[in-house]
């Protein structure tokens, strides 16, 4: 077997790997390092579409799809139009964002992709030995992406939930969107014991994504998600006549075990696999940015990986609400529906993006049901 020595190698070509990989090419500080990408699938569809809130313009809008000013949020009790100027929620393919990276690595001179698929990973004082079927690979750091989830042990101390996902884009017959507004969360459909909503991005007022997601413990049969979003696009839009154009699913884990933990000197955990994912939404794109850009700063400096943590106050809010909803999945529609009725939605997404003063943070979770809040609170700390 062959040994290719690297500088660095990034395993997985997906959000955190390509931002990394593509950040690294940019900087000149980079220019005389060997990078290899490695990434186990050859061919990349639209898996996913991609969306997040965005002060201002940003790295990816030549890509987006669609972007909003307003999202709609659907309580029980209420209807919320709101503007979030001077943020916008913004969206784009998954397909897009693969095709736009992969063209620009195939002119950089120090990022190499190869298609493979690795199988082992051994880190030694001064390095880190990587395998795949085909090679043996060595690296000075490793930036690793694949997602391994808590052993149930680490899973003790913090539970984990999924927000799990079916969505249809589909063509409508007669105009059933409206086209500005994203419905960020729609819980008007039956909780059945759980945290269930829709979600909803208009692309026009006849095409658009129709999402059945769940922040649950348990995954549901495939024909739920699909019954679940029949029935909203005839019942609550209002439409029999129209055809799916694509779909997609997933299942992102919410959870506020410590991944930077697994970090050590040479290997560092990236995207999911870091705990990029913010443990109370499951919205990874944004922060996999910013801390793509962290993770630059702590290279060139020299600092260890092992500092790469998440924001402490914030990790213990999510931790709070994953107690909550662990134990009592129910409470999720009164917890937000409180949030969002009393609450700008400016000063929510500033806190779901980890960017307010402890006050705001103090008047959000004053906004919500005291009793499941203060009942975690003291099962924490005693
Ligand atoms: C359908 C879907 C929709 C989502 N929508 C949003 C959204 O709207 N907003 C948001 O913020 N987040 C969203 N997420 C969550 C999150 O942004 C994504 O999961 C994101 O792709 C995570 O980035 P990542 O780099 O950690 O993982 P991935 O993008 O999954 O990348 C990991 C890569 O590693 C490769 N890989 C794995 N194992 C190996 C191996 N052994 N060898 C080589 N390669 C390997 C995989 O093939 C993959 O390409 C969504 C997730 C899904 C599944």
């Amino acid at each position: 077997m062959v040994q290719d020595k690297f500088d660095y190698i990034i395993i997985g070509a997906g959000a955190a790997g390509l931002m990394l990989a593509a950040a690294m090419d940019q900087d000149p500080f980079f220019a005389s390092k060997k990078i290899l990408l490695l990434e186990k699938q050859t061919t990349r569809t639209n898996d996913r579409t991609w969306s997040y809130w965005e002060k201002g313009s940003g790295l990816y809008d030549s890509l987006l799809t669609r972007q909003w000013e307003e999202i709609k949020f659907k309580g029980v009790n209420q209807v919320l139009i709101k503007n979030i100027q001077p943020y916008s929620y913004k969206t784009l393919r998954g397909q897009d964002f693969y095709t736009y990276h992969y063209q620009k690595l195939e002119e950089s001179n120090i990022v190499r992709l190869r298609h493979e698929a690795v199988l082992s990973m051994e880190e030694s004082e001064n390095l880190v030995v990587v395998r795949t079927a085909a090679q043996t690979y060595t690296g000075s750091y490793v930036f690793n992406s694949h997602f391994t989830p808590p052993s149930p042990k680490e899973e003790k101390k913090h539970p984990l939930i999924q927000q799990h996902f079916v969505g249809w884009f589909i063509r409508a017959e007669k105009p059933i969107f409206q086209e500005n507004v994203a419905t960020f969360m729609d819980f008007s459909v039956p909780q059945k014991s759980n945290t269930r909503f829709m979600y909803v991005l208009p692309f026009s007022e006849h095409e658009g994504l129709v999402e059945y997601t769940l922040f649950s413990k348990d995954l549901l049969e495939f024909s739920e998600y699909e019954d679940g979003i029949e029935k909203y696009i005839s019942e609550d839009l209002g439409c029999d006549s129209f055809e799916i154009l694509e779909k997609e699913k997933g299942s992102i884990p919410m959870t506020a075990y410590n991944f930077y933990r697994r970090n050590t000197e040479r290997v560092c955990h990236i995207g999911s696999a870091g705990g990029w994912t913010k443990p109370s939404t499951g919205f990874t794109f944004a922060n996999s940015m910013k801390m793509t850009q962290r993770l630059i700063r702590l290279l060139k400096e020299g600092v260890s990986f092992t500092r790469l943590k998440q924001h402490s106050r914030h990790h213990f809010y999510d931790t709070l609400l994953l107690d909550i909803l662990s134990k009592k999945n129910h409470l999720g529609r009164s917890i937000f529906e409180a949030m969002f009725k009393k609450r700008s939605p400016q000063m929510i997404l500033a806190f779901l993006e980890e960017g307010t003063t402890v006050w705001q943070e103090l008047a959000i979770i004053w906004a919500c049901p005291k009793k499941p809040f203060l009942s975690a609170l003291f099962k924490r700390l005693f």
